[in-house]
């Protein structure tokens, strides 16, 4: 008797939840549905019109025309009439957690300074970053401790200390030793200061390469100029940090970095940042800038010996150097190399999220699409960091990050400033 009782119950268990639940449609319940909305998924060469995304606990289930017959009768839905979707923002060459302001140093490094910057990256737009190098040690605990979605942090990838062995040897033994933060990265600077010191040797950067790989590390490297570049690459380097300053880059760079597969990003902002505040710059009258920017940092760059650091040897070196690093950056990008969005943000006056949106710019001016701007900072940016498993497009199953905006992007890249929410793992990022 018991038996047959708990039978029925099963039976009508199971009619009553086919009835409520099992609605006209296949769809899993608690699903999250944005509305009305013109989408670029990431992908296709176009946006799609009066669409709509499906998600699933925080990840794509897929985009609909919002006329299909199939339609989602259920869930919960979030109207975006006359707005556009795009996926959020990836910038594979930050930094988190090293500065605050204009200071640095163990005194500004804390888990909370991550956790602010990473907040103000997702307001604006940049849903991840790759942080690449001399992070605190409390920034590999926000890595790996953080709800993202839910605290509306851009998610975090990062390399730890910048590698600087003097030996083969000690390449091997620094690799090792970081391997404990298990880092998404490694890297390491060949650069000569500009003839102040002693630039790292092929030998040494070629050990810290092959120990990276050992374990399954890919590696950045910082250079500046043409022969170091030819030379990481050849040498088995993942990714080329920053522009080529020195020379055009040639057909040999070209097509060694095709052949391997090796992406490049142009930080064109970080040449900006070494030169700019000698004079107040313009985008202190920026309301885009200002929204975010501490008035007191502000006022601190426009003071006559703050604004001496940004004359000198250095400082005309890399003014002079940017028209060519624009070329370049341009040369490769028609190679078909790709470039993903990288700024070298996060150092002291390298403004993070207010960056991302200047180097876009920057790379729009210097002759990309907009369009192409869009897939350098979210599919290219996720492939060539290697994240684009779950990041970088907004196809199914992959995280719901993603930008909402009131003008449409793909027309001018400058239109993603105005950015009306956005979204990580399909959760809003407060303060939009
Ligand atoms: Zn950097």
């Amino acid at each position: 008797m018991k038996l047959f009782k708990y039978l029925l119950a099963v039976i009508v268990t199971l009619l009553f939840s086919s009835l409520f639940t099992g609605c006209a449609d296949d769809y899993p319940e608690d699903l999250v549905i944005f509305t009305n909305v013109t989408i670029w998924d990431g992908v296709s060469t176009s946006m799609q019109e009066n669409s709509a995304l499906l998600t699933h606990e925080g990840r794509v289930l897929e985009i609909l025309d919002m006329n299909d017959p199939d339609f989602p009768e259920h869930g919960e839905f979030v109207d975006l009439s006359d707005l556009y979707i795009v996926p959020g923002l990836i910038n594979a060459h930050g930094h988190v957690g090293m500065a605050r302001g204009l200071e640095t140093g163990p005194d500004v490094h804390s888990e909370e300074n991550v956790r602010e910057q990473l907040a103000l990256y997702a307001r604006y737009g940049v849903t991840t970053v790759v942080s690449l190098g001399d992070e605190p040690q409390e920034a590999f605990s926000v890595r790996d401790q953080a709800d993202f979605s839910a605290d509306g942090l851009a998610r975090l990838f990062m390399s730890g200390p910048v590698l600087n062995p003097s030996t083969p040897e000690e390449a091997a033994g620094e690799v090792d030793a970081l391997m404990q933060n298990n880092p998404d990265w490694t890297k390491i600077r060949v650069d000569d200061g500009l003839g102040a010191r002693e630039k790292m040797s092929p030998e040494v950067y070629s050990a810290v390469i092959e120990a990276s790989h050992n374990h399954d590390v890919p590696l950045a490297a910082h250079i500046v100029y043409l022969e170091d570049a030819k030379s990481i690459v050849e040498s088995g380097g993942d990714l080329i940090a920053h522009s080529v300053r020195d020379e055009p880059v040639d057909s040999e760079l070209i097509n060694l970095m095709l052949e391997r597969d090796i992406c490049i990003t142009p930080t064109l902002t970080r040449e900006i940042s070494v030169y700019i505040y000698a004079e107040r710059p313009d985008f202190f009258d920026d309301p885009f800038f200002l929204e975010e920017a501490d008035p007191e940092v502000i006022e601190q760059l426009q003071q006559p010996e703050v604004q001496q650091r940004f004359t000198g040897e250095a400082a005309d070196y890399f003014r002079e150097a940017l028209p060519l690093a624009k070329e370049n950056m341009m040369r490769m990008h028609n190679s078909g190399i790709r470039v993903a969005l990288g700024t070298d943000s996060g150092p002291p006056a390298r403004f993070q999220g207010y960056f991302e949106h200047m180097e876009m710019e920057m790379m729009q001016e210097a002759g990309m699409s907009a369009a192409e701007v869009l897939q350098s900072a979210s599919r290219y940016a996720a492939e060539c960091m290697q994240i684009d498993a779950e990041l970088g497009t907004l196809e199914e199953g992959k995280w719901a990050d993603f930008v909402v905006t009131e003008e449409n992007p793909f027309d001018d890249i400058r239109n993603l400033r105005t950015i009306r929410d956005v979204y990580i793992g399909a959760n809003p990022v407060p303060g939009n």
